[in-house]
């Protein structure tokens, strides 16, 4: 890629007129390929837009750009809108949607591109070309032969009048090419600064409508950009080299270009690419694992820049509020997905401080309860009291249903026998704990418990304490390890506590 720094001033902005009427508003777009389902770096790409939209009180905008039907992943549309609507940055217009600027599927907007196309035959930006495959597969293999760029080498430029119309009589099948002339402007990108690039001199003429009669990304993203009224693009890296193949074609159209940033990549923490083919990078995946929306948006935007600082548990309108886009940088973005479990672990914390996500949280526990614990029921304040109590341990909602936490749930069955291996006096134990647990108020805390244990088992002549603690926790959880006795014992309440040593006593 030869990309020149250069010097220069910025494309004129201001008052944009398109067919659809007069705009200064900000307008940003997302416009994914549904060629696979959204993955975390085009959520961030999504994240940036929506975040820009909305810090200058602005549109974001999903469009779909489906032109390449061959490359179609069948439920690839309706997912990434789902995944920005999950993930809490829906658009404001789009497919689903619809809006003023519709229809938002580039393959539904076909008739705009013929237009336009029309408009640059005439006026001579564009023109037939009636190479045939055979023929570009030939040039192709020469200039791998020279070892040079394989490049279309323009030939069909140079066609007359007449030589057009009797192919065109003939049915000749024909693609049609945008004239790249020299000269391209250099260009202000909103983050990588002044850019030169004398396309021209480098790519063959490019093909704007395909023999399908679809346009490649190259028109249809232009045309739509204008027809959609886009004041900004923000998009990856990757599409730098394309921009000034784009500003060729406005100023053909006689168009006002949007401001372009191109944002950097996204890689993983060694540098490496994030791949498709990971799996695990697509948004699906997370929000089916259990990851809440917010830890998604938090950690994508955390490493690389645009923000004050680096700072986890940001949620969404703090990262609206501290948005700025000339903080973000023109290095990769790393990402270290080792941190997810921990960015979710505050921002659940944060889910049930406040009582509505709380109370959605409750709901949420006590169906995945309801199905993992099929006869039984639970009560929504104890599940609320144990999604309190256990704040701050919990990466996942799900933790709470893993084996270590089955004892909330249901009651281990301990035989005083099993109990008597590790001490004679079980049974004592577990009646001074009863009179602990019946003395003390239903709002007792962890530390009073403890002190009130120590001070009773302490003075047991044959057991030592930590082995009537081992006693105790097996009794309430069937557990070797686990939280502290007292935990266990506030968590589960004084009265199922001393129904469980009851059981196990008597048994
Ligand atoms: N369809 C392109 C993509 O999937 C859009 C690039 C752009 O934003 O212009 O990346």
């Amino acid at each position: 890629m030869r990309l020149l720094r250069a010097v220069c001033t910025a494309v004129p902005r201001g008052t944009r007129t398109c067919s659809g009427g007069t705009h200064n508003e900000v307008r940003l777009r997302f416009a994914p390929s549904p060629t696979g389902f959204l993955h975390l770096g085009g959520l961030r790409t999504a994240l940036y837009n929506y975040l820009f939209a909305k810090k200058h009180g602005g549109s974001f905008i999903l469009r779909l750009e489906d032109t390449d039907r061959s490359r179609l992943v069948p439920g690839a549309a309706e997912g990434i809108e789902d995944m920005l609507e999950w993930a809490g940055i829906p658009p404001d217009e789009s497919p689903r949607r619809g809006g003023p600027f519709g229809p938002y599927e580039q393959s539904k907007r076909l008739n705009l591109y013929h237009e336009a196309t029309q408009t640059l035959l005439e006026s001579g930006a564009a023109y037939h070309c009636f190479c045939t495959p055979q023929r570009l597969e030939l040039l192709k293999k020469e200039a791998l032969r020279n070892r040079e760029t394989p490049r279309y080498d323009n030939r069909c430029r140079h066609l007359s009048s007449a030589q057009i119309q009797e192919k065109l009589s003939k049915n000749v099948p024909f693609v049609v090419r945008f004239q790249l002339v020299e000269g391209a402007h250099s260009f202000k990108d909103l983050l990588f600064g002044c850019i030169h690039h004398d396309v021209a001199s480098i790519e063959g003429d490019p093909v704007i409508l395909k023999g399908d009669g679809f346009p490649t990304y190259h028109l249809a993203n232009v045309v739509d950009d204008h027809k959609m009224a886009v004041s900004h693009v923000l998009r990856g890296e990757e599409w730098l080299v394309s921009t000034s193949k784009h500003l060729l074609l406005f100023r053909a159209l006689g168009w006002q270009p949007p401001s372009y940033a191109h944002l950097p990549l996204l890689l993983n923490k060694d540098g490496s690419k994030l791949s498709k083919r990971q799996g695990d990078i697509f948004i699906q995946h997370y929000a089916k694992s259990g990851y809440l929306p917010e830890t998604l948006l938090d950690i994508i935007s955390n490493c690389g820049s645009g923000f004050l600082g680096n700072q986890m548990g940001r949620t969404l309108p703090e990262l609206i509020e501290q948005y700025d886009l000339e903080r973000v940088g023109t290095h990769s973005a790393l990402i270290d997905l080792n941190y997810l479990p921990e960015y979710n672990r505050i921002h659940l914390s944060k889910r049930i401080d406040n009582l509505d996500s709380r109370a959605e949280l409750v709901t949420k526990l006590q169906t995945l309860l309801q199905d993992k614990y099929k006869d039984m029921t639970f009560n929504k304040d104890y599940i609320e009291k144990t999604l309190i109590l256990r704040k701050g341990h919990l990466c996942m909602l799900t933790d709470l249903l893993s084996p270590d936490y089955s004892y909330l749930w249901v009651r281990p069955s301990i035989h005083l026998k099993d109990l008597h291996s590790l001490s004679s006096e079980a049974a004592e134990i577990g009646s001074l704990v009863v009179g602990i647990l019946q003395k003390s108020q239903n709002d007792t805390n962890v530390e009073t418990l403890n002190k009130d244990l120590k001070v009773h088992l302490q003075q047991l002549k044959a057991t030592k304490y930590s082995v009537s603690m081992k006693i105790l926790r097996r009794i309430l959880s069937g557990l070797e390890a686990g939280p502290s006795v007292a935990e266990m014992m506030v968590a589960l309440g004084p009265q199922e506590s001393i129904a469980r040593i009851h059981n196990a006593l008597s048994s």
